[in-house]
């Protein structure tokens, strides 16, 4: 199919045209590097846009029950959803994958919901660049909610946080010194925070979280993209399907007011920015990567050590052979 057709397709709400051009932009294939590139410019044009929500969590948190809850409430509501997943240790860890249908089985089986797991790469490089892409694709096939799932350790939140509108961070209830677990940095990334399984036995200790995260983010610089009392801290029972409605209501008085301020397109903005420099970092790199920049580096790195060369005229004579196309 030819892009035209396929991105046509896309647009008019086609599934099978979304699948597929899903499978395009996450393949590493030169050719299809460059179809998928012309087919998000041909998208990019239908303006359409959607709300990117980044949602955080340690495994067990109730991530999946909550996406499942959190969705068909959206559809509900009339709205169609998308659920991506980022998660670079998928292919290694071979434990739970995050955008897994089995794990979301009535949303799985909506016509309004569309779930794609985590692309299958070790490299989180890799991963972030196909779900930002998938991203676009599932904003230009008209989705008004997508629901970018990640896992609570390492770097995958910051790649989430760049691609998302707003970022949610889902908790569970716990005593004692839980505050410490949260780096900081991760909740300063946070526009809500939602503490699950406030429910039964749970709701004490979810209610006593919730307070000591709402103290917390009051600590916080105030943000200029927020409106009064955000960042916040607010409880849910995925399970029973409480405070689903209010923390969306929530979501999109924030959406609201940073779009009127300005701060949503600027987010954005600064978002495509940020993409644009990590793709000419990676492609740099990948051009260092060949097996003759390679060997031309190991061959550099010994007369660099041998004290033969200064490190900055071997770096001038690497880059001046291997850099250009
Ligand atoms: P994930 O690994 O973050 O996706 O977490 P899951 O959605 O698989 O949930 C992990 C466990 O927590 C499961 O046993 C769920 O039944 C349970 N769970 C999820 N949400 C709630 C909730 O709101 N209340 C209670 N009590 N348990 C929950």
């Amino acid at each position: 199919m030819q892009t035209e057709e396929l991105g046509n397709r896309i647009l008019n709400g086609d599934r099978r045209a979304l699948a597929r051009a899903i499978t395009l932009v996450e393949s590493s294939r030169a050719d299809h590097r460059a179809e998928a590139a012309a087919l998000l410019d041909r998208l990019r044009g239908a303006g359409r846009q959607a709300v990117r929500i980044g949602l955080s969590g340690t495994p067990g948190v109730g991530k999946s029950t909550f996406i499942e809850a959190f969705g068909m409430m959206l559809i509900g509501l009339g709205l169609r959803v998308a659920v991506l997943a980022v998660d670079p240790s998928s292919t290694r860890s071979g434990g739970s994958i995050l955008g897994d249908k089995t794990r979301m089985e009535r949303l799985s089986r909506e016509r309004s919901a569309f779930i794609r797991p985590s692309p299958s790469q070790s490299h989180l490089g890799g991963v972030a660049r196909r779900s930002r892409e998938a991203v676009e694709v599932c904003e230009a096939a008209g989705f008004d909610v997508i629901l970018i799932e990640t896992v609570g350790v390492g770097q995958s939140e910051t790649v989430v946080a760049e691609m998302s509108d707003l970022f949610v961070l889902l908790l569970a209830p716990a005593g004692g010194d839980e505050l410490q677990g949260v780096k900081r940095g991760i909740m300063e990334m946070a526009d809500i925070i939602l503490v699950n399984k406030a429910d039964g036995d749970l709701k004490p200790a979810a209610t006593r979280t919730c307070s000591d995260y709402a103290g917390a983010l009051r600590l916080l610089r105030k943000r200029p993209q927020d409106p009064e009392g955000f960042p916040k801290a607010m409880m849910v029972s995925a399970w029973q399907e409480n405070g689903l409605a209010e923390a969306w209501e929530e979501m999109c008085h924030l959406v609201d007011w940073r779009r009127e301020n300005g701060f949503w397109d600027r987010r954005r903005a600064e978002q495509a920015l940020y993409w644009f420099d990590q793709e000419v970092r990676q492609a740099l790199l990948a051009r260092l990567a060949t097996p003759a920049a390679k060997a031309a580096m190991a061959r550099l790195s010994d007369r660099v050590a041998a004290g033969e060369l200064a490190p900055a005229s071997a770096a001038e004579e690497m880059l001046s052979t291997h850099l250009a196309g």
